[in-house]
């Protein structure tokens, strides 16, 4: 049996960098059938424990193999909201993909790229939907991203009227303002948001919970209520010079460029753009962010304090970045940001760290190189160190939080009744899938109690 992975193609990196499209570009029918064939069909399939929302992964890989996509379709949407989605940024190396048998020896079975695959193909077509007989309940969510999204798919499927609010004026919630064009298209998001709305899910932008609706309210209106407002305040470091006009946070960066296209020429909200510029951080923010940099035409560098092998991103995402110009300046950290008279950014003073043992979380320590600080020039800095949550839907609420800001819950129940919560606003920020996890376990206690 060829152990040979298939690979998708990408988009060339001198032409990418100048565009803000796709950079992978999936499986055709052929690639998709070879790499299918791959798949040993385990009977204890270890890949479906790798992943956090239990797709029957060889059940739908059986079904490409016999070239029949709408049943494979039907297998991964029993399990999850967001396969196009999620075939597209889930961590799969760490997770099915992590698992898989066929990687033990060899390659796994590239299971996210089968799965964009099948839902690209269907999502072609003009999915229709079965009617779903009402069974009288109502349940409100807050928040439209991955988890809200998620418990709404679970609970319209099984009759549940479903209401999301969501506070900006798309639906989609990170998927939306987080995740850059050249990794996840909008036209995607809005495909999988539209087949939620298939179900009957209504989705009302523009509508913040914590002032004039509050939750309360929402209990009084509806049998249940589901927070799942995510995490949207960034994270800063507190270092002298932080102050400086032209330091911003990934969120703001990204959610520029994503949300109101300010990479378009006609942009009403464009980016001030620097000519050299600092990323801090070593995640999948700080990634996009500096990929997104990167194709404005700026001298995008990325710093982290620990080294490649501990950068926290997807390791496709850093070749990807690598081949687009992005230059790596790791084992390194800020400590003071530099600015001039107008308190305009002139660079920064940098020292060096050097890892030590490895801690209690298996993760390496780091140390600071005496007497190593020297400076870079720059004129823009974008802090990508992670976010924590807001908590604006939470005002004039009894929900309860934890030292950490975090919502306390039991399972999804919160300190209020017939009140549940889950994804980032109850874990800080963590990965797309994560939270889908979470939205799923919510509709099924919310299930279980009405
Ligand atoms: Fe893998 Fe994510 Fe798909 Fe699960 S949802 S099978 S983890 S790609
Ligand atoms: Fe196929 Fe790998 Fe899952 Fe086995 S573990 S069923 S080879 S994807």
């Amino acid at each position: 049996m060829n152990d040979k992975r298939v690979v998708g193609k990408v988009q060339d990196p001198k032409k990418r960098v100048n565009n803000f499209d796709e950079v992978e570009l999936g499986f055709n029918d052929s690639e998709a059938l070879m790499e299918a064939n791959r798949c040993l069909q385990c009977k204890v399939p270890r890949c479906v424990t790798g992943c956090p929302v239990n797709i029957r992964i060889p059940e739908f890989i059986k079904h490409i193999k016999e070239n029949d996509l709408t049943s494979a379709y039907e297998v991964i949407s029993s399990s999850s909201s967001l396969p196009a989605v999620c075939g597209r940024v889930c961590p799969q190396e760490r997770q099915c993909e992590g698992m898989c048998v066929r990687g033990i020896k060899g390659e796994p079975i590239s299971i996210g790229a089968l799965e964009r695959y099948v839902a690209d193909e269907i999502n072609k077509r003009d999915i229709k939907v079965k009617n779903i007989k009402k069974n009288g309940k109502k349940v409100a969510i807050v928040g439209s991203g991955p988890s809200g999204i998620s418990c709404a798919y679970d609970l319209a499927k099984n009759g549940y009227e479903v209401v999301i609010y969501e506070v900006l004026h798309k639906a989609g919630g990170v998927l939306t303002y987080g995740i850059p064009e050249f990794r996840l298209p909008k036209s995607i998001v809005e495909k999988e948001v539209d087949n939620l709305k298939k179900l009957g899910v209504v989705i009302k932008t523009d509508s913040p919970i914590g002032n004039s609706m509050t939750i309360d309210e929402l209990r009084k209106e509806y049998d249940a209520v589901y927070i799942a407002s995510g995490a949207g305040i960034p994270r800063f470091m507190g270092i002298e010079g932080e102050d400086a006009n032209e330091v911003f946070s990934a969120n703001e960066i990204l959610t520029r460029i994503n949300l109101m296209g300010a990479y378009k020429k006609d942009a009403k909200t464009p980016v001030k753009k620097g000519k050299i510029a600092y990323v801090i951080g070593g995640g999948n923010v700080a990634m996009d962010a500096v990929r997104s940099l990167r194709r404005l035409g700026i001298e995008a560098h990325l710093m982290y304090r620990r080294g490649e092998d501990e950068l926290p991103a997807r390791k496709v995402e850093v070749t990807h970045a690598k081949e687009e110009g992005v230059i790596f300046d790791l084992l390194r950290n800020p400590v003071k940001i530099l600015k001039d008279e107008n308190n305009s950014v002139t660079g920064m003073e940098v020292i060096k760290m050097q890892l030590t043992s490895v801690g209690e979380d298996g993760r390496k320590n780091i140390e600071e190189v005496k007497n190593s600080n020297y400076e870079v020039k720059c004129d823009m800095v974008v802090m990508a160190l992670g976010t924590s949550p807001k908590h604006e839907a939470l005002k004039n609420s009894d929900v309860k939080l934890n030292e950490k800001g975090l919502i306390i819950v039991d399972g999804t129940k919160t300190s209020m009744d017939r009140v549940y919560a889950g994804g980032d606003a109850v874990s800080g920020s963590a990965t797309v899938i994560l939270a889908m996890e979470a939205g799923k376990k919510a509709a099924s206690e919310i299930m279980e109690k009405l």
